[in-house]
């Protein structure tokens, strides 16, 4: 793909935050890679989205440095550059401050799945990270956050894939998703949000305690979309 061309895409993504709901004011941004150039392309921080344009787009390069761009990039950008940096098969990574993604982060409530429709999408609870020490602040606080992140989905004894469960709550602040390239990344955040809005509504129903999801259900709803024999969809490729 052309740089000019992820731009576009980039920048479409970022305006699919509005178009679904998932951002208010500018609490939100969208980034996708060029593994092959060794570049990400990200919105600039604090930009409304009905004025963004392609050419207002950051490049940067995979040690955090502007390549491209007379703006300045994303607070966030540390973060999108170390999910690159881990997680090797990502091509795209979305945050968002959508309403019930982040009451769960700012509860700090892993979001379990409790049905199907959590099962179509992640394969299995998205977690929460833990709170940043203050040092860790103090250091470098975008980029202990994509720390932070790696370490919940490196735990043991339980490591998550994270092309499996492309989602993760951040204590005390919001969602990050990713994806196989910026629009995938989007789509994971609509069904983050979604997800998450349901458990909290599953939670107000009697008998009041959630149930997870029995795990052979689980596998087959996420399998049948996600795994080997997938056969969900037109294509054999998630999400159509
Ligand atoms: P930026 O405008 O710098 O991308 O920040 C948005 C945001 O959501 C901060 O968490």
């Amino acid at each position: 793909m052309m740089l000019e061309d992820l731009r576009c895409a980039v920048a479409e993504a970022n305006r699919a935050l509005v178009e679904h709901q998932l951002v208010t004011l500018t609490w939100g941004n969208v980034s996708g890679i060029d593994r092959d150039k060794g570049l990400f392309a990200i919105k600039p921080s604090g930009v409304p989205y009905d004025r963004l344009s392609p050419g207002d787009i950051v490049l940067v390069d995979m040690e955090g440095r502007v390549a491209d761009g007379a703006l300045k990039p994303s607070s966030d950008t540390p973060t999108h550059l170390r999910l690159y940096q881990r997680f090797g098969d990502i091509g795209g990574v979305t945050h968002t401050h959508s309403a019930y993604a982040t009451a769960l982060s700012q509860a700090r409530v892993e979001l379990p799945c409790l049905g199907t429709t959590h099962a179509d999408h992640f394969m299995g609870t998205v977690p929460c990270t833990r709170q940043l020490t203050p040092d860790e602040v103090d250091a470098g606080y975008e980029i202990a956050t994509g720390d932070a992140i790696v370490e919940r989905f490196q735990r043991a004894p339980d490591p998550l894939d994270p092309t499996r469960i492309p989602a993760v709550l951040v204590a005390g602040h919001a969602p990050f998703t990713w994806g196989k390239d910026a629009s995938e990344s989007v789509t994971n955040s609509v069904a983050l949000e979604a997800c998450a809005r349901m458990a909290i509504l599953s939670g107000l129903l009697p008998p009041g305690e959630p149930r997870a999801l029995e795990p052979h259900i689980l596998k087959k709803h996420h399998d049948r979309k996600h795994g080997p024999g997938a056969y969900y969809g037109q294509t054999h490729r998630p999400g159509l």
